[in-house]
Formats: structure tokens, sequence, C-alpha cells
């Protein structure tokens, strides 16, 4: 077999999960784990930290039904809500949350009969530009959820397009209009990703939604003294299958990019695009 080996450190990935809450004392993280935990596997992952996450995070249905299935009993959030009004009964299933980013997830909502009331996060476009109401479309919203049945544990969600940026204009502009709709709706907050979970309490709400550095990488443009406690969560290994000598000036790899600047000794490691290696 091909010696390459993805080294998944479990205790790491605690610590990381421990420093965002130590970041944001006075708010519950969600660990987001999706895509597959970043390429790290998510039920291993979620497993790993059910004892301490208050809640876990997922991209789509299955990613949160596969980790139902695999015994995890914490609360899912689906970051994107649903991809079609069908989907609706297995969230009421497995008693998944859900955000709701556009009119049509309302008003499948509002349309269909959960066994028990869905959690209910309401995403708004601050800036990013991406999902979510635009912010005079927000009040409405959040009034007619308010009055059903159907949907209960209200918040409002938002994300940073520039909070890992050493200019915090942008983000500045986000956080004053987050900050006047949070005093209009009187909401609890769902805000700060990783680097705003590092680098802006101004932006830690009811709940984070701490991501890529549960995995230990920095998303900050520098380093700060939390970010030093970060701790990587994967090892790529490998092994050097071949050594060959090459004269000063011959190429190497593909288009010669590299040439030999004097006589070398050339190291190849099994390992490559196929297996996410750049
Ligand atoms: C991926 C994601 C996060 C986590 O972001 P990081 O920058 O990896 O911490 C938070 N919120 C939403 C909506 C996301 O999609």
């Amino acid at each position: 077999m091909r010696p390459l080996v993805a080294h998944i450190d479990l205790d790491a990935l605690r610590h990381n999960y421990q420093l965002a809450c130590q970041c944001a004392p006075h708010s519950r993280s969600v660990a987001v784990i999706k895509a597959d935990a970043y390429g790290h596997g998510a039920l291993e992952c979620a497993r790993a930290l059910a004892h301490d996450a208050s809640a876990f995070a997922v991209a789509c249905l299955e990613e949160a039904v596969t980790l139902r299935e695999g015994g995890i009993t914490a609360p899912i959030i689906l970051l994107e809500g649903i991809f079609s009004a069908d989907e609706l009964a297995l969230v009421d299933d497995h008693r998944l949350w859900m955000a709701v980013h556009s009119a049509w997830q309302v008003e499948a909502l509002l349309a269909f009969s959960p066994r028990a009331p869905i959690p209910v996060w309401v995403k708004v476009d601050s800036g990013m530009h991406r999902l979510g109401f635009a912010p005079e479309d927000v009040c409405a919203v959040w009034q007619r959820l308010s009055e059903a049945p159907e949907a209960t544990g209200l918040h409002l969600m938002s994300h940073f397009a520039t909070a890992d940026a050493a200019d915090s204009r942008y983000f500045q502009q986000q956080m004053t209009l987050l900050q006047a709709l949070a005093t209009k709706l009187d909401a609890p907050l769902c805000l700060a990703n990783s680097p705003a979970t590092l680098a802006w309490p101004v932006a830690h709400g009811a709940w984070n939604r701490p991501g890529i550095m549960l995995y230990g990488s920095n998303p900050l443009e520098t380093a700060t003294p939390a970010t030093d406690r970060l701790r990587p969560v994967m090892t790529l290994r490998s092994e050097i299958i071949a050594l060959r000598d090459v004269e000063a000036g011959e190429p190497v790899g593909y288009g010669g990019r590299w040439r030999a600047p004097r006589p070398s000794r050339i190291a190849v490691v099994a390992g490559g695009y196929g297996d996410g290696y750049d």
C-alpha cells in the first residue's frame, strides 16, 4: 500500500474547541463540522467533541443525518437551512435546527406541521452578499416567525466578510448594522466565525460559529496570543520513495519550473493532487 497517511489528533481538536470557548466566555460555541469537518471526518470529530460541544453545524441535511445515525444527540444546525420543502420532514424527525435565508424557506416552514416547533436562525445579509435577507426585510420575517407555532428559539444570524483582515472598516460597518437590528428586534445573536471569535469580542453573541480554528488553522492575518495556542489537528505523513541526483541547471517536475541551482539530490515523496496536496 502507498505510505501516505493523514493523522487526525482529536485531542488537538478538543483543545482548539476549548480555546474557542475561552475566547468567548459569555457565548456558547457551535462546532462547525460541515464539509466532513473540513476534511477531518465529521462523525469522528463530532464523537470526539460530544462531551464538550453545545451544538454542531453542518451545511446540509445529509451531513446532519449521518451524525444522527452515528449517535450524535446534540443540537445540529443546518447553516443553509433546507434546499427543498420536502426536507422539512427529516428536519423534524431528526430534531434539527435550521437557518432561513430566503422567503421560500419561511413559507415552506409555515406550511409544514412539525411535531415539535423547529428552532430557527434568521440569516441577515449584513454585507457578505451571499445569503440572507436584506436588512430592510428582516423585521417582517422575524415578526412572522415569532408568531408562528412552527418556529421557536429565534436567533439573528449573519456572516462576516472581512473579520480576518487587519483593516477593520468593513467589519465595523457590518457590526453597526447588526447591532441596530439586534436592538430593534431584541434578538439573540449568532455572528462570529473563527476570526471574529478570536479577534472581535464585540461580535460574540449568544452563540458563535467557529470552524477553521477548530482544526488548528489561524484565520487571522497576524498571530495573537490566542492563535499561538492553536494546535494542528491534521498531520499528513508519507515516505520518500525515490532519490536521484541531478546536475546543476536540470529542470525537475511539470513545466520544469524548478531548476537545480547546483548539483542536487532530489527526494520524491508519495503524495499529490489526488490527496488534496497542492
Ligand atoms: C463555514 C461557516 C462558518 C465557519 O467559518 P470559519 O471561518 O471556518 O470559522 C460559520 N458560519 C457559516 C454560515 C459558515 O458557512
